[in-house]
């Protein structure tokens, strides 16, 4: 209400202001005077007004104009019309449209459907990144290897999809069992994407088993730095590492380097026995036997190993048997009840030939552990005391089907090794191995010729040879008071 009436009255104000300014500018007097080819107009004040409003009004509708002449000129050179929009929308979607049920295809495990589709959306969208991806996993799919390595290929020429190429063709090149070119790729895959977890774990691999050390290490490093590794993992590997190096540079010739080698390893993960034995045959070969028995010392408790013991015993090779006992007491002291602390033990007081001590040193393990060695050692014990021959031999003959007790196994494949290495010789895994009894139904092996190192040197035993171990077999079948359990009373007694 209070509105309308403002708006009446300002109506009716400006109306009033037009009137009094139009009769001013009429009383107004002279005017302009213009002279255009030859004729003179005179315009009066208020004309003037009027003719100055008309060319405003004639400037403004020019513009306009002019837009709609530019407008028509693109038109009629069909730039960015909507028409052309509207088919390349179509063309956009179609292709979209093949690439989705393309993947779809590929999900629910239609290799050649998703070939098919893949071709039809690289048609209508011209986009090789996106559909090479489709029909490169389709091909995989169907087992058509060569289109795959093909569009593997492709995919390598673009920026952006290098990486997928690079690793699809590295893929190939491993399930072909190329290593070599599989060792190049996986090199050029970590240099496109370092922190890539699946390449470092292939390239460390595949360094490992070729022996490149030191790029093994670097490759660890940067698994370390991105986060796919905890850090004692890191270390403990960095330590087989360096130990594997140490072995290199051994087998060069170069001492003084594999030394400091094994001693860095030994300092990285002092339980890892091979380092601490290698770090301790540099400091004994240097004559420094106080550094040699406290490395050897500490990987003893961490792991008591029968190779820490034998290296334990070159501190001091000439040493009298019962000097040696009492020496190696400081190397068993902290693990008194182990059972390998208590078979070197029991092999020591044969040495020294007491052969009551040594029975007690094995204490319970017949019983709890008869393993090949155990019972090696009581037939030696049995032989020691003057025990009947078939006696000595029933021992022998339970020992050849006994359980070999721990060894170097694998912990991916179980596949047992003579002697510990930075891979597994069977399925090439890395630091898998692991000093451990075999699963139960592990099939023995007939007593070796390593069987006692300590008491016979470590060469074959002249006690008992291998041979005639086996040739006591045939004798003990028929031999049945020589049967283990018959002997074990008799010497209970
Ligand atoms: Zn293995």
């Amino acid at each position: 209400m209070l509105w309308s009436l403002i708006k009446i009255l300002a109506f009716v104000a400006a109306i009033t202001a037009l009137t009094y300014g139009g009769t001013q500018l009429m009383e107004v007097d002279g005017g302009m005077t213009v002279d255009v080819a030859g004729q003179e107009f005179t315009l009066s004040p208020l004309e003037m007004v009027f003719g100055l409003v008309a060319l405003v009004v004639i400037v403004w509708l020019g513009l306009k104009l002019l837009a709609l002449l530019v407008a028509t000129f693109k038109f009629l050179n069909g730039d960015e019309t909507a028409i052309s929009r509207y088919f390349d929308r179509n063309r956009e979607r179609k292709g979209y449209e093949a690439l989705s049920e393309g993947m779809m295809a590929l999900a629910s495990g239609e290799g050649h459907l998703a070939m098919t589709k893949a071709s039809r959306a690289e048609k209508y969208l011209q986009q090789p990144q996106l559909t090479n991806l489709l029909t490169a996993q389709a091909a995989e799919m169907t087992g058509d290897r060569k289109k795959a390595e093909e569009t593997y290929k492709r995919l390598l020429t673009d920026e952006k999809t290098r990486f997928v190429g690079v690793r699809g063709i590295m893929k190939q090149k491993l399930s072909d069992g190329d290593t070599d070119l599989a060792l190049e790729l996986a090199k050029k895959a970590f240099a496109i994407k370092p922190k890539h977890e699946e390449t470092q774990d292939v390239l460390l691999r595949l360094q490992a088993e070729k022996a490149d050390w030191s790029g093994a290490r670097k490759t660890l490093g940067a698994k370390l730095k991105s986060g796919n590794l905890p850090r004692d993992v890191h270390k403990r590997r960095d330590a087989v590492l360096a130990l594997s190096e140490a072995r290199d540079v051994l087998d060069e010739g170069k001492t003084i380097e594999a030394r400091e080698a094994a001693v860095q390893a030994n300092r990285l993960s002092p339980d890892l026995i091979p380092a601490a034995i290698m770090a301790a045959e540099g400091y004994i070969a240097q004559g420094n036997n106080r550094y040699a028995s406290r490395v050897l010392t500490k990987a003893w408790n961490a792991q008591p190993h029968p190779d820490i013991a034998a290296t334990y015993a070159e501190i001091a090779p000439d040493e009298s048997a019962a000097e040696r006992l009492k020496r190696f007491k400081a190397l068993t002291k902290a693990t008194p009840d182990h059972p390998e602390t208590k078979m070197l033990m029991a092999e020591l007081q044969i040495a020294a030939e007491d052969f009551p001590g040594a029975r007690r040193a094995l204490g319970d393990l017949v019983d709890t552990a008869p393993t090949a060695r155990v019972l090696t050692l009581i037939a030696a014990i049995e032989r020691g005391e003057g025990a009947d021959d078939s006696v000595v031999r029933g021992w022998l003959t339970r020992a050849l089907t006994a359980p070999r007790g721990p060894q170097w196994i694998c912990d991916n494949c179980q596949h047992i090794h003579p002697k510990w290495g930075a891979t597994c010789g069977n399925c090439g895994s890395f630091d898998t191995l692991s000093w451990r009894t075999p699963p139960e139904n592990e099939v023995a092996m007939p007593v070796g010729t390593e069987m006692l190192p300590l008491i016979v040197g470590r060469s074959a035993p002249s006690d008992v040879p291998a041979e005639v171990v086996d040739a006591d077999v045939a004798d003990a079948k028929d031999d049945a008071p020589a049967k283990p359990e018959n002997a074990q009373a008799k010497t209970d007694k």
